[in-house]
C-alpha cells in the first residue's frame, strides 16, 4: 500500500538541511508519496528506514543499469510524463545492432566507426552508448567469435539478442563482470534466462508483441525476485510504438502499474535509414530508453544525439558557461571585448561567429543563472550596472589597454548605463543577431 508523505516523514532524519534540495524533511516526504523523487536523494536515511519505506521510496520506474564502472548506461528512473514537471532522468541510449552474419572485417569497422565518433555540442561530449549482438548466423561458434570481436575493441553497454535462451546463457557467460543485457525473454524461455541472468549480474529484456503478454512475463521475473528487467513490446509502425511508449509511461506513473515500471528496449529497423532516424527521434522524446538502429550513419547519429540532449536537459537549469573573461582567438591587450549571458547555447554561438570574423577578441561573460540576453535583461540580470561591476570584478582594466566592449543589439537600452558604469570606455552597440557579428567587425568595429 501506498504510504503519505507524513508516513515517510517519520522515517526521515528530520533535521531540515536541506540537501535533498526540499526545504524541510516533510517536503521531501511528500515528494517522495508522489513518487517525484527518490529516496536516494537524502544521504541521511538510515538502513532500516531505507528497508521500511521499500517500494514506497523506490521511483515508479526502475532504473536499470547496462555495462560496468564508467561506461555503464542506465536506463529509466523516470518520474515524470513531461520534462517540464521535473527533468528527465537517464537519457535514451542509442545503439548499434550488428550480427554475427557480418564478415570480420566489415564488423570491425562498423564498431570501431561507432566507438571513434563522438560530438562535442555546447560544451559537452555527447557519444553512442551501445552495440547489439544477434545471433543469425546459426553458428554458435560464429557468434561467439562475433561477440568476442565486439566486447574486445567495445568498452560500453554490449547487448546480446537472440531467441535461444542457450545461446543468451553462453554470451552472459562470456560477457560476466561486463553486465550486459539480454534480449530478449519470451514466455518459452524466461524461467531460464532469469536464472542465467541472476547468476551472471546481466539485465534482462522481456519480449512480446501484446501488453498482457508482456505484463505477465515481468510478473515472472518479479516472482523470482529479479527486476532489472527491460520492456520490448514489439509493434509493426512507428505509430504503434509512439502508442505502446505513451501507454507504459503513462500505466507506470499514473495508474501506478509496476509490472510496466520498466525502461523500453526498441530494435529499429524499417528498411529505409531515414525512417530509422526518425524512429529513433520518437523514442527520444516518447519515453524509449535504449534505441539500437541498424546502421551507423553520422548523418543520423549527430542530430538524434542533439536532439537528446535537448529533451533531456532540465528545462529549469539551462546548460550554462562559468561567468569569466573567455579568450577567442589569441587576444591581446589591445583586442576588444565583447559582451554576452553564460547561457551555454548563446556563449559557443557568439564564441563561434567572433572567430568566423578572423579577430581575436575577449568574451566577458558575467552570472546570468543561464538566461538568453533578452530574458537575463528583463530578469534584471543583464543591466549596465551588472555588466560594469563585473568588469571590475575581473580587474579587466588591469589586464588590457583597449577600452572598448560591445553589447549585444538586443539590450542596446543599456550602452547609456553601462558609460556610466565604466567611465573611459566606448560601449559599441553591436548586432542583434550572432550570425551578424561577421559583417558588424568588418563594416562598424574594424573599419
Ligand atoms: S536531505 Fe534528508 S535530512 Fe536533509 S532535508 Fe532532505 S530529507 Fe531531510
Amino acid at each position: 500500500m501506498a504510504l503519505t508523505g507524513l508516513q515517510i516523514q517519520k522515517w526521515l532524519p528530520k533535521t531540515n538541511c536541506k540537501e535533498c534540495g526540499c526545504s524541510t524533511c516533510l517536503a521531501f516526504a511528500m515528494k517522495l508519496a508522489a513518487r517525484k523523487a527518490e529516496l536516494a536523494e537524502c544521504p541521511y536515511v538510515s538502513d532500516e528506514a531505507r528497508e521500511v519505506l521499500g517500494a514506497a521510496a523506490e521511483p515508479p520506474i526502475r532504473t536499470v543499469t547496462v555495462g560496468e564502472g564508467e561506461p555503464a548506461f542506465k536506463a529509466g528512473g523516470e518520474t515524470v510524463v513531461f520534462r517540464h514537471e521535473k527533468t528527465f532522468v537517464n537519457q535514451t541510449g542509442l545503439g548499434l545492432a550488428v550480427d554475427d552474419t557480418l564478415e570480420d572485417r566489415e564488423l570491425a569497422r562498423r564498431v570501431a566507426a561507432l566507438r571513434d565518433y563522438r560530438l562535442e555540442r555546447v560544451g559537452e561530449v555527447l557519444l553512442p552508448d551501445a552495440v547489439s549482438v544477434a545471433f543469425k548466423s546459426g553458428s554458435p561458434e560464429r557468434f561467439s567469435a562475433a561477440l568476442e570481436r565486439v566486447s574486445g575493441s567495445w568498452d560500453r553497454a554490449i547487448a546480446v539478442r537472440s531467441d535461444d535462451a542457450t545461446i543468451l546463457s553462453t554470451a552472459a557467460e562470456r560477457l560476466r563482470g561486463r553486465r550486459p543485457l539480454l534480449a530478449s525473454a519470451t514466455s518459452a524461455t524466461v524461467a531460464d534466462l532469469v536464472e542465467v541472468a541472476k547468476k551472471t549480474g546481466a539485465a534482462l529484456a522481456v519480449a512480446s508483441e501484446k501488453f498482457d503478454d508482456l505484463v505477465a512475463l515481468v510478473g515472472t521475473c518479479r516472482g523470482d525476485g529479479f527486476r532489472d528487467v527491460f520492456l520490448e513490446l514489439r509493434a509493426d509502425s512507428l505509430c504503434e510504438h509512439y502508442q505502446n511508449n505513451t501507454v507504459i509511461r503513462r500505466a507506470a506513473l499514473k495508474a501506478g502499474l509496476k509490472d510496466l515500471g520498466y525502461p523500453i528496449l526498441t530494435y529499429i529497423d524499417t528498411g529505409d535509414p531515414l525512417d530509422d532516424a526518425v524512429a529513433a527521434g520518437i523514442e527520444i522524446t516518447k519515453y524509449g530508453s535504449l534505441a539500437f538502429l541498424p546502421t551507423f550513419d553520422p548523418a543520423d547519429f549527430t542530430p538524434l544525439l542533439a536532439l537528446r540532449q535537448n529533451i533531456f536537459t532540465d528545462p529549469q537549469k539551462p546548460i550554462q558557461v562559468d561567468p569569466q573573461v573567455y579568450p577567442v582567438g589569441e587576444p591581446d591587450e589591445n583586442s576588444p571585448v565583447f559582451v554576452t549571458t553564460n547561457f551555454s547555447l548563446t556563449y559557443f554561438i557568439v564564441s563561434g561567429e567572433i572567430e568566423n570574423a578572423g579577430i581575436s577578441a575577449w568574451l566577458l561573460v558575467p552570472e546570468c543563472e543561464g538566461l538568453s540576453v533578452l530574458t537575463a535583461w528583463a530578469a534584471g540580470k543583464f543591466g549596465g550596472d551588472k555588466i560594469g561591476a563585473f568588469v571590475k570584478e575581473c580587474a579587466l582594466e588591469d589586464r588590457i589597454s583597449c577600452r572598448t566592449i560591445v553589447i549585444p543589439g538586443y539590450v542596446a537600452q543599456i550602452s547609456g548605463e553601462l558609460e556610466d558604469a565604466l567611465p573611459g570606455w566606448e560601449v559599441v552597440v553591436g548586432p542583434q543577431e550572432a550570425g551578424d557579428i561577421e559583417s558588424f567587425v568588418k563594416n562598424v568595429l574594424t573599419r
